[in-house]
């Protein structure tokens, strides 16, 4: 492969792995590596990752996917870095040590925390202000959390001695020197996700950071979503290549799915799913248990917002298949599994391994399986699994058809999951309407691109952006309307069993 090329790099720092990808200008991946990283369960409903093996790994990876094919760092014009969202790291200034393992964003340690916040006006107390409900998912309780329980920390903290970051911003410290000057820096998409944002402002919100007890000194300046940040120097393989675009990965995959206009949408089946409608230069209150982030910001044009439903568990409990249960021994086995059995012999399974999140935010339910008979076997379980992220998904565009007013009439899809036929054939059935997934399906990779390649010119607008999606794949419903409506009606009724488990 010939180095005169220019490409751009993306850095994906996901919940399960980290990769690194080389794009060219039609977007085409041109090299891929990923390495995993460990899960930790301290205990029921806690979450860890070791950011040091994360940072480790970003390296790695960095370097592998240049070597694969024989870049210099002059071959590439701009590196974005795009991420797991709300998974929230302390560490030292001067050390560069974390003080704790970061928090990932399904742990739920903080639900009485977040229920204590909330004091007599509940969940919505900081809506207006941050978009969200009070919950054990955003990032500014774990922040807290943090604080109130590791030896030293507060009183570190208020020194200013500490730093606190999303993965984007721990990962952007370091590779724009660390120790040594590096940038501590977030951009409004995961910034909208901590819950100490001001969604109108785009700047932090003091009183709710006094009120939550994280100090503003620990906070990183919050940046565009595509703008030149610095020059890179420690990230390995990429010295002197211009960091220029930082974006959440749901916010990355808007972009890789070109979903730029007001009324565009997509959801991606990852190790939760995650659906957002671009809703325009203005921030929409849901009614209907969506929160309100945004969207992506270019440069100094207006932030654009969307309504997102989120949910914890879909792609995971194909792992805890794997890993707790161990009736498949790989991801791609369930669907072999689920094909066995005509249908679902009246299994369901409701993940609510950390709680109900969109549209219902239910911390108290906790995962069932409901509908067993002597009949049932693994067969239906794993298609029960399978079936569960089709029917989370139709929850959540029904609250966001109910909330935009608007019916939704494709479905765009990407992530892990959706090289699942059976899944992809069963949601179009579901819902009643076309998926469609595109040609490139690392869509959050490809928009971290995007963001970095736009902030320098490699690509001239966002038109080249929509130039360059084009359709892989399509489902159309086939299934009947009485069949369609018996099996959400049992899904909803599985549903209310996983209440009040915790
Ligand atoms: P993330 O970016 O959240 O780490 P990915 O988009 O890489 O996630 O998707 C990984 C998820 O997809 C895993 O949770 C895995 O269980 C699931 N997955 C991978 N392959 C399949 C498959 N063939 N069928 C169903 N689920 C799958």
């Amino acid at each position: 492969m010939s180095s005169r090329g220019k490409y751009v790099v993306a850095i994906d720092q996901g919940t399960t792995s980290t990769r690194a990808m080389v794009f060219d200008r039609a977007g085409r991946v041109v090299a891929s590596e990923q390495l995993e990283h460990e899960q930790i369960f301290p205990r029921a409903g806690w979450v860890e990752h070791d950011p040091v093996e994360i940072w480790r790994n970003t390296r790695r990876v960095a370097a592998a996917a240049m070597a694969a094919v024989e870049l210099l760092p002059g071959d590439v014009v701009a590196c974005g870095i795009t991420n797991q969202r709300e998974t929230t790291v302390v560490w030292d200034r001067a050390t560069g040590e974390p003080v704790y393992n970061a928090i990932v964003w399904q742990d739920t340690r903080t639900d009485a925390l977040c229920r204590e916040l909330g004091g007599d006006v509940g969940p919505d107390r900081y809506r207006q202000q941050t978009g969200l409900p009070l919950a054990a998912y955003f990032a500014g309780p774990k922040v807290r959390w943090i604080l109130d329980n590791v030896d030293g920390a507060r009183e570190r903290a208020e020194r200013g001695d500490l730093a606190f970051g999303t993965m984007d911003s721990w990962l952007a410290w370091h590779m724009t020197g660390g120790v040594d000057g590096g940038l501590h820096v977030t951009d409004v998409t995961n910034a909208s996700r901590t819950m100490l944002m001001n969604l109108h402002t785009l700047d932090w919100d003091e009183q709710i950071c006094a009120e939550m007890g994280v100090p503003v000194s620990m906070l990183p300046q919050i940046r565009s979503s595509s703008e030149v940040i610095a020059p890179l120097r420690s990230a390995g393989a990429l010295p002197g290549v211009p960091l220029a675009g930082i974006l959440g990965d749901q916010q990355a995959a808007m972009f890789g799915q070109a979903c730029l206009d007001p009324g565009e949408a997509k959801n991606t089946y990852g190790t939760g799913n995650f659906l957002l409608l671009n809703t325009g230069t203005e921030p929409v209150y849901s009614e209907h248990g969506l929160l309100t982030t945004v969207c992506y910001r270019i440069g100094d044009d207006p932030a654009r917002y969307a309504l997102e439903g989120s949910i914890a568990v879909t792609g995971s409990l194909v792992q805890w298949l794997r890993d707790n249960l161990g009736i498949i021994s790989s991801a791609a086995e369930v669907e072999q599994l689920a094909r066995a059995a005509d249908d679902n012999g009246g299994v369901y399974f409701v993940p609510a391994f950390s709680g109900l999140f969109a549209p219902r935010w239910r911390s108290d339910a906790r995962g069932v399986i409901v509908g067993l008979t002597r009949f049932a076997n693994r067969n239906h379980i794993a298609r029960a699994v399978l079936e569960a992220s089709a029917y989370q998904t139709r929850e959540v565009i029904e609250a966001m058809e109910a909330d935009s007013g608007v019916a939704l009439s494709t479905l765009k899809v990407d992530g892990g999951m959706v090289v699942n036929e059976l899944l992809m054939q069963f949601q179009s059935d579901i819902l009643s309407v076309p998926v469609v997934r595109p040609v490139v399906n690392e869509t959050t990779a490809l928009g971290a691109a995007y963001a970095a390649g736009l902030a320098v010119g490699y690509w001239e607008s966002t038109d080249d952006i929509r130039a360059n999606w084009a359709q892989g794949g399509r489902w159309e419903p086939s299934m009947a309307d009485d069949r369609r409506a018996a099996l959400y009606r049992g899904w909803n009724q599985a549903v209310e069993h996983s209440f009040g488990l915790a």
